[in-house]
């Protein structure tokens, strides 16, 4: 099942507060926000590579895009060719005097490998970022760091309340104790009621959504999910505190272009 959690990389920038999020006031399924202006993420150089990371490794190999990096990572005349269906790539940089062969997931280690042992500037990072999460990336500087600022083009996003995310995408794992101490602060049993936690010497450390009130199964649905005023639209009946992976989805245009979302 594919995941419904966005790219760890905006996750932890959103985490520590670094991504300023607006979007506009109109009734929204997911994103239910103040006005207006440019929804950005700024990334030192170390983050925009773990997010690179991520990206990479989180989808099915992107060959166009792989193809166009490999020229920006390992400089002037490297290219990738072959057939990436079939697994087979040849790899062509400057310090190799002929193409190596390499698998999908190889082509794609090599050139992380490549941006951490050779961290690029700020300039050629937001080079690769643009291609990465297929929007404007600028360099930028944040006190006395360097790195990128991207744009998410979540404040032009609207939600078509079609609730195929809670529906297709798997949000097992993506309940925090965060949330778990928010609804117990709230005192919203009928909530905790469907939370799996798993305990350690007495305290929770991770919780597992939704679970049948009294079993271990998983609920095959999400119970807070209920038909809306239209057959085409749906609802989330706890919406003012739904789980955080809820509330992020989806965390970019990519990220809801690749799991499927058809939100505008
Ligand atoms: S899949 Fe996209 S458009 Fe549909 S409910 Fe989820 S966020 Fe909204
Ligand atoms: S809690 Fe709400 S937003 Fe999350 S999966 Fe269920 S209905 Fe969707």
């Amino acid at each position: 099942m594919v995941t419904r959690e966005m790219n760890p990389g905006f996750r932890i920038a959103r985490r520590h507060g670094i991504l300023k999020c607006f979007s506009n006031n109109q009734l929204h399924f997911h994103r239910n926000l103040p006005m207006t202006t440019t929804d950005r993420l700024f990334l030192t150089v170390d983050q925009a590579v773990d997010a690179i990371q991520r990206d990479l490794e989180q989808y099915p190999i992107q060959w166009h895009l792989v193809a166009s990096l490999v020229p920006i990572v390992f400089g002037d005349g490297a290219y990738v060719t072959g057939y990436p269906t079939k697994g087979t790539i040849w790899l062509k940089t400057p310090d190799q005097k002929t193409p190596i062969l390499v698998d999908d997931k190889q082509i794609r280690q090599r050139i992380i490998h490549r941006l951490k042992a050779a961290p690029p500037t700020s300039a050629k990072l937001s080079e690769i970022c643009t291609r990465v999460f297929q929007t404007s990336a600028i360099a930028a500087q944040q006190g006395a760091l360097s790195g990128v600022s991207i744009e998410t083009g979540m404040d032009r996003f609207d939600c078509l309340q079609c609730g195929r995310c809670c529906r297709s995408l798997d949000y097992r794992d993506g309940c925090s104790l965060e949330d778990y101490r928010r609804w117990q602060r709230l005192g919203r049993t009928d909530i905790l009621r469907w939370v799996g936690v798993i305990n350690e010497c007495g305290q929770a450390v991770a919780c597992r959504i939704w679970m049948v009130p009294g079993t271990n199964r998983f609920a095959d649905a999400c119970p807070w999910l209920k038909r809306g005023d239209r057959p085409d639209r749906y609802v989330c009946t706890i919406h003012d505190v739904r789980p955080s992976i809820c509330r992020q989805y989806p965390g970019s245009r990519k990220h809801a272009r690749l799991t499927g979302c058809m939100g505008v």
